[in-house]
């Protein structure tokens, strides 16, 4: 059986951090979907469709990965790809902490999903998505914190 990992996030935008997550597991799973979770109440600030297409630039010569966005509960995201892995990076111990309930609660819901956890590689430690968007909205230079070929427009 394909072994199908989701990748959830608001990637609001997608990072080199993220990107480095994701090359990382390109071995141990057959298919990555990085699932961009929405709210049809809650507004980001990139348009989704634009997030889904600077991600799939990013990934277009790496058939492994997949894009797609959702709104609802990741289980069920997982539940509806044949996903049996939930892929997701850790920075700190506060995202220990997050992550840690987030991952028991997923599990207690769907117990065949396997929450799968990458360290970060120590330079992307301070990179989030939420400190790129602020440098970003005042015009500052976000080139060297997002994916090289990452053309935000
Ligand atoms: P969320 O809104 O669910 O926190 P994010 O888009 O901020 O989504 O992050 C998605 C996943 O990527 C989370 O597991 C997060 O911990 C991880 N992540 C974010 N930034 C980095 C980074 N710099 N290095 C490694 N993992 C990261």
């Amino acid at each position: 059986m394909k072994k199908i990992a989701v990748f959830p996030g608001s990637f609001d935008p997608f990072t080199v951090g993220h990107e480095s997550i994701v090359l990382r597991a390109l071995d141990m799973f057959d298919e990555i979907i990085i699932a961009i979770g929405y709210n049809s109440e809650k507004k980001g600030f990139f348009p989704i469709e634009k997030r889904i297409k600077w991600i799939e630039k990013v990934f277009e010569k790496t058939p492994k990965v997949k894009v797609l966005s959702f709104e609802g509960l990741t289980v069920d995201f997982c539940k509806q790809h044949n996903a049996k892995y939930l892929l997701r990076g850790l920075r700190t111990s506060s995202d220990f902490e997050f992550e840690r309930a987030i991952a028991q609660m997923n599990k207690k819901i769907l117990p065949e999903v396997e929450s799968v956890f990458l360290l970060t590689s120590p330079e992307n430690t301070p990179i989030s998505s939420t400190i790129v968007r602020e440098i970003y909205k005042h015009g500052g230079n976000i080139s060297e914190f997002i994916p090289k070929n990452m053309i935000i427009e």
